[in-house]
């Protein structure tokens, strides 16, 4: 506390400080203890298999309940974190909470996946793949139920120092998942040479479907490279029926959206997999109350 006051009254001093700033420099010192104060928690998104309708696993979704400003979205906060260094420890918490979390889930309703974020910050930590193991493990989760999101930017920029990380990471059991693609540097060249399991398509190239026929190319080409290259796809920000379909009818294997269910808090979650796990869904709009 003393260290972020001092830093604080520094901060202070520098007469071009701008209100953006300073706004956001409050919320780096309510961040720091959010972790301590329990106002973080890990929600949980439904990913479906397109043929059956039965949800095969979900994404953890990090959430923070700020005392005063209420929901503060993971778009404004991680950037945050990441600058800060404090994304290492929410990172390991993230893990920590959603490996145990979906063992449990696991224990109760038969194999389910689960999917955590990493931001470039842990990725560039030597001691990421040797940590997330150790989580992974401590958890008691099966090792092939455990999965890696990772964006274009973070693995294109260094690509032998990734290669070797991913493939550590996959040998160590981890899927590894290529998350908002289409959107980065898309040196497909470069795909080939990444352990990946996994491609999920961007939602900007979901949401216009049907009707849209460059994006629904766009969709197809990369369901068909993901072929090529042995890996399966997730389709990301379904929020249509229709969607669903064109999705489905072009071999993509998961979808994940608002469609399904919005991230759900874990007793939510619970109930949805309840409701969902091993039956048809009968009506995929089932969840979808639940913020
Ligand atoms: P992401 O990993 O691409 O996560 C998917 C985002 O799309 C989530 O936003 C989810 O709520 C949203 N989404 C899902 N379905 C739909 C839909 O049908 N329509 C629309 N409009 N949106 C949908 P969220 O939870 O706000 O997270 C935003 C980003 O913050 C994530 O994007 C991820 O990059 C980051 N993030 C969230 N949690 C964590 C975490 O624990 N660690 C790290 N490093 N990053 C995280
Ligand atoms: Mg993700
Ligand atoms: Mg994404
Ligand atoms: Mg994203």
């Amino acid at each position: 506390v003393a260290k972020a006051a001092g830093k604080n009254a520094v901060r202070l001093w520098e007469p071009s400080i701008s209100d953006e700033s300073s706004a956001r420099f409050m919320l780096e010192l309510d961040l720091r203890k959010a972790l301590a104060h329990g106002e973080l928690a890990m929600h949980y998104q439904p990913i479906v298999a397109l043929d059956t309708g039965r949800i095969a696993g979900m994404e953890a979704l990090m959430r923070w309940h700020h005392p005063t400003r209420g929901f503060v979205s993971p778009a404004e906060f991680i950037p945050i974190a990441e600058d800060t260094g404090l994304i290492l420890e929410l990172g390991e918490w993230a893990m920590r909470e959603a490996f145990s979390q979906a063992a449990q889930w696991n224990a109760r309703f038969g194999p389910l996946f689960v999917a955590v974020n990493v931001s470039g910050r842990q990725f560039r930590d030597r001691e990421f793949a040797s940590k997330a193991e150790s989580i992974a493990r401590a958890s008691g989760l099966a090792r092939d139920m455990s999965e890696l999101e990772v964006t274009e930017s973070i693995i294109m920029g260094h690509t032998e120092e990734a290669v070797h990380l991913l493939e550590d990471l996959s040998a160590r059991g981890f899927a590894l998942a290529l998350d908002d693609f289409g959107t980065g540097y898309s040196s497909l060249s470069y795909l080939k040479r990444f352990p990946l399991d996994k491609l999920k398509i961007d939602r900007s190239f979901v949401k216009d479907l049907p009707d849209d026929l460059e994006d629904a190319a766009i969709a197809e080409a990369i369901v068909g490279l993901a072929r090529t290259l042995s890996m399966r796809v997730v389709a990301e920000g379904i929020e249509t029926e229709a969607q669903a379909q064109v999705l489905r009818e072009l071999g993509c294997q998961y979808g994940q959206g608002y469609f399904f269910s919005k991230p759900l808090a874990a007793e939510l979650m619970a109930a949805f997999i309840a409701e969902n796990h091993g039956q048809r869904m009968a009506e995929p709009g089932l969840g979808t109350s639940c913020a």
